[in-house]
């Protein structure tokens, strides 16, 4: 059985999970649920990230041990992916034993090999990012990450030897173009690695809640450093790796394109194939910020809309790959319009029809006579090939091509009348509708595994019981 690996990044376990978080989760979901039901054996990975001094100040702040902290809100994760029916394979968490035991591995090794080595860092400091930056970098004595103030720190610190691997990643982009996905954000890496690369600080001396470092235990290993080895430290024995696809968001791309390889090179291990970033959302039209108190709730529209409504609006409502907006006035509109009139009038329709006029035993059968048969005969190709470029938002509007046809299929075959003038011409358009109603069951299957359940049900009892989608009015 051919392998299939593909994971989120781990998520920092400061707080609790919000939309972004969702996002990643549910578009791994959907490819992960794809290529099983292609008969894959598929690896899906996510976790979280429990380590660094943002961790160690929630802790603090809610007077509680870091680990009871973190404990706390892994539970937070599992429940919510739980509701959103995420079929992960594997949860990691870097507090592990099983992780803790690979980055104290690796390090060593790469300290005995000389590609870590010891030196001393002089450079503007962010609490907030656990980074350091040079002059340029900051503008006004802020840290170009996220505003804050930054202070001048110098210290003993192990660094990663990146600059070593400069040109082989170059060589490395061009000869592989799927590895940076979407491929418009690659030039930017290009470009960074090309302005040169600095070795990187791979230790810290005063963030205490880390992972110690082997042989100097007054050094943590960077969070980073220590976060991206999730990746091989969960795969370890299961003969999986290379990993298929890395999905992040935009702002961690250049950690995956630029550092995580660079390890994997150190460590003479074949790097993953592709690594997918995302957009951002913004809420309302405003960037998402713990100041602005704007996170959206996934809870919230899973309660009021179930699971697969909010599955369907994340991957459907902004091109995957690019930014967009969030705002409970298009869910409800995509909801009501999507969701309750095209799909679910498509369903309820064909089978009250399907009772109505005793057509049980008409068997599902696509005819280009038809527009309708036409666009289910090339759906297949159509929806492979979306799906495997990671166009999940495309591979959406392919199978609402679908529903579409089909109700306008009803409309102007008007079957009611059918009934009356031509048996024969009724049952023809039926198996059309049927095929196209199997198709879209099987299609829709990765990205709402609940709706289509409920469809294959209907389509066994040759009957509707409820609406799928009842129309909501706000
Ligand atoms: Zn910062």
């Amino acid at each position: 059985m051919k392998n299939f690996y593909i994971t989120t990044p781990i998520y920092y376990a400061n707080d609790k999970p919000h939309l972004g978080h969702s996002y990643t989760t549910i578009a791994a979901d959907v490819i992960a649920r794809y290529y099983r039901l292609k008969g894959m054996n598929v690896f899906f990975l996510t976790g979280t990230d429990e380590h660094g001094s943002k961790i160690a100040e929630a802790a603090n702040k809610n007077d509680v041990t870091c680990q009871n902290w973190v404990d706390g809100i892994i539970g937070d994760f599992k429940s919510l992916w739980k509701r959103l029916n995420i079929s992960y394979n594997d949860f990691i968490r870097t507090t592990e034993e099983r992780h803790i035991k690979k980055v104290r591995e690796v390090f060593g090794k790469l300290l005995r090999q000389g590609d870590i080595y010891k030196g001393k860092y002089s450079g503007w400091y962010c609490v907030a990012c656990e980074s350091y930056f040079t002059d340029t970098q900051i503008a006004e004595g802020k840290c170009p990450d996220c505003s804050k103030n930054v202070e001048r720190l110098e210290e003993e610190s192990y660094f990663f030897k990146l600059s070593k691997y400069q040109d082989t990643l170059l060589k490395h982009y061009e000869k592989n173009p799927d590895f940076m996905q979407p491929s418009w954000r690659a030039s930017e890496m290009v470009n960074f690695v090309k302005s040169g690369l600095k070795d990187l600080s791979v230790s810290r001396k005063n963030v205490k809640w880390g992972i110690p470092v082997p042989g100097d235990e007054t050094h943590t290993v960077y969070v980073w450093f220590d976060a991206l080895l999730n990746y091989i430290s969960a795969a370890e024995d299961k003969d999986i790796w290379p990993c298929d696809i890395h999905l992040v968001g935009k702002e961690i791309f250049k950690f995956h394109t630029v550092i995580w390889p660079a390890m994997l090179l150190a460590l003479d291990i074949p790097l993953p194939k592709t690594v997918f970033a995302h957009g951002w959302w913004t809420v309302n039209g405003e960037k998402m910020s713990k100041s602005k108190g704007n996170f959206v709730n996934p809870h919230k529209f899973i309660d009021k809309y179930g699971c697969d409504a909010y599955r369907y609006f994340v991957l459907r409502q902004i091109p995957f790959g690019d930014d967009g907006d969030f705002s409970e006035k298009s869910f409800l509109e995509r909801y009501n319009s999507d969701l309750a009139n095209n799909l679910g009038n498509l369903i309820s329709r064909t089978f009250s029809m399907v009772e109505k006029y005793s057509l049980q035993n008409v068997a599902p059968s696509a005819n280009s006579e038809f527009p309708i048969g036409k666009l289910l005969n090339n759906f297949d190709e159509k929806f492979t090939k979306s799906m495997e470029n990671i166009e999940l938002t495309a591979s959406l509007e392919l199978i609402w091509e679908i529903i579409d046809e089909a109700n306008r299929t009803i409309d102007s075959e008007k079957p009611w009348v059918l009934f009356k003038t031509d048996k024969e011409k009724l049952k023809l358009v039926f198996e059309n509708l049927l095929s196209a109603v199997e198709i879209i069951s099987k299609a829709i299957s990765s990205f709402m595994p609940e709706t289509s359940e409920k469809i294959k049900k209907i389509i066994a009892d040759k009957k509707v019981s409820e609406p799928l989608f009842p129309r909501i009015n706000d």
